[in-house]
């Protein structure tokens, strides 16, 4: 599982903030520069949907990371409600770390060195990666980024990352079940730490973010997503609004308000993943 230690966006975007948004598997950054054309991957261009994938490794549209990209679309879409939109993305998948590293370093200066990088900005919703042992769980977390500003005016930071940290997880598991989040949590339960999902709104700058941040996104996303119908709908409305609306308001009211005890009910669903009834064979 990866390390997804500070990734952030401002909360709400204004029209000055949409100017360039990044995120990142391990850390966001503002970038001041637009990239320079030299060094980025070119050689096989790989279309599919929105997805437009430029490598310089042999690839086809039957390659299984197209594929499962395509998947992910759908389900995103599916699972969210969120329109299947035309706006491109584009992932820019280096052949290796360093020449990944070397591209970024020099078209980002001001980036520090992480693995992956989404960049949004009016021009282009960009990702960019490198072929390494976690590429289909970056590009999974990157496209879902690409994938949300395509299809939504704006996206608060936890729910962003948090959508983001829900649709990584590989497999076929129906729970998706992030468990490394799901132990950390677990533990945090037991040390006493408790949700709070209006400090989590108020978190606007990646150094406010820390590792239970994120955790605590995915926690939200995986309640909202699993608990009942109802909560379900919750999230499918919010993001519903923010089709058309930048700024619909706090989730957290209306969470309050039309679910009772939801930080206690979040509690005991994260406290319950690793219950005996919940374990599955992915644990
Ligand atoms: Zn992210």
């Amino acid at each position: 599982m990866t390390d997804h230690s500070a990734l952030h966006i401002p909360r709400i975007l204004t029209p000055l903030r949409l100017g360039l948004l990044t995120l990142a598997v391990g850390v966001w950054g503002c970038a001041t520069q637009s990239p320079t054309m030299s060094g980025l991957p070119s050689r096989y261009s790989v279309s599919s949907d929105q997805l437009v994938v430029l490598t310089d490794i042999e690839m086809t549209k039957s390659d299984p990371l197209i594929l499962e990209l395509k998947e992910l679309r759908n389900q995103v879409a599916e699972t969210l409600d969120v329109p299947l939109e035309e706006r491109r993305v584009v992932v820019y998948l280096f052949s290796n770390e360093s020449e990944y590293s070397n591209y970024m370093s020099e078209a980002y200066p001001d980036l520090p060195p992480r693995r992956a990088f989404f960049i949004g900005s009016p021009a282009e919703l960009a990702v960019y990666a490198f072929n390494g042992d976690q590429v289909r769980v970056d590009l999974r977390h990157e496209y879902t980024h690409g994938l949300l500003h395509a299809g939504l005016k704006a996206v608060p930071l936890w729910l962003d990352e948090g959508i983001a940290e829900y649709f990584e997880v590989t497999g076929r598991d129906p729970q998706r079940v992030n468990v490394e989040h799901a132990q950390r949590l677990s533990t945090a339960v037991q040390n006493g730490w408790r949700p709070d999902l209006r400090r989590l709104e108020s978190l606007e700058d990646v150094a406010e973010m820390h590792r239970l941040d994120y955790q605590e996104s995915w926690a939200w996303v995986h309640f909202l997503l699993h608990e009942s119908p109802d909560t379900q709908m919750l999230l499918i409305n919010y993001l519903n609004d923010l089709r058309e609306n930048p700024d619909p308001g706090s989730l957290a009211d209306r969470i309050e308000s039309e679910m009772p005890h939801a930080s206690e009910r979040l509690l005991s669903y994260v406290s319950g993943f690793f219950m005996p009834h919940a374990t599955t064979a992915s644990f």
